[in-house]
């Protein structure tokens, strides 16, 4: 079985039926999609869009929940749509919601999400999207600090990167996880050495979440992203922790 943790589908950008397509293709059983509230020149993907694409596809398509965590009443939007949807986390992206993981207004949404036991995805890192502002995006080490302050809460570090010290904020931390999405997935169908090294570094196996950013106008992403890990140096059991059960685990899936 492999559980894809990050990918998107968005109104309009494609269909869900290429897009499932290409789950098919990849053998990739469920996908995690994510909304972005807003969308901006991205599309549309909203909690409502996603929501109802996962009551469609309920045995393929597991939602997370987004909402802006800075806006008066937030937690309260994220708890209903939770409720609606049955979603199964919140995706936070700083850069596009334009917001700092800092900013103590978020606090709300933190307490639902430890409430309801369910994790937070953060973007981190690179994003294409003019006027997004990457120093927003520049949050690991913000997200460590959560972890500390917030240690029932789980954070998934969204485009983890290996060359910086998001393993060891993995490490250090048993509510931290990250994923594989483009970032370490570049670096190590770069360096393929690299993947055995990163996981020595983090010091667990448990705690790492394949992923794609697919969409349905690409899902070639689902090869680029797979193949390297597909192609690691890593025990066969190690490899299924990634591709599957950890996910399984964090989205309490039997
Ligand atoms: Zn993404």
């Amino acid at each position: 079985m492999i559980i894809d943790f990050h990918v998107h589908i968005r109104k309009d950008k494609g269909t869900v039926d290429n897009f499932l397509r290409g789950m098919d293709q990849n053998n990739i059983d469920i996908s995690v999609v994510h909304p972005i509230v807003p969308g901006g020149t991205l599309g549309l993907s909203d909690n409502e869009f996603v929501g109802q694409l996962c009551k469609e596809h309920p045995d393929r398509l597991l939602g997370f929940a987004c909402v802006i965590p800075t806006e008066l009443g937030a937690a309260d939007e994220l708890k209903a749509a939770l409720d609606k949807y049955d979603f199964k986390g919140l995706k936070l992206h700083p850069p596009l919601q334009n917001f700092s993981m800092d900013d103590p207004r978020i606090a709300p949404c933190i307490e639902v999400c430890i409430e309801r036991d369910i994790p937070i995805l953060i973007h981190t890192g690179g994003i294409y999207t003019q006027g997004a502002r990457m120093m927003l995006s520049d949050c690991s080490y913000i997200i460590d600090d959560l972890a500390i302050r917030y240690p029932k809460c789980k954070f998934v570090i969204a485009h983890g990167n290996p060359m910086t010290w998001d393993p060891v904020i993995v490490a250090k931390n048993p509510n931290v996880y990250m994923d594989t999405t483009g970032t370490m997935a570049h670096w190590c169908s770069l360096f393929p050495q690299l993947g055995p090294a990163v996981i020595e570094q983090m010091r667990t196996s448990d705690r790492l979440l394949y992923g794609s950013d697919a969409n349905a106008m690409n899902t070639q992403r689902f090869v680029e992203n797979l193949k390297p890990m597909l192609e690691m140096d890593i025990s066969e059991e190690v490899r299924n922790k990634i591709l599957c059960e950890n996910a399984k685990k964090l989205l309490k899936i039997k």
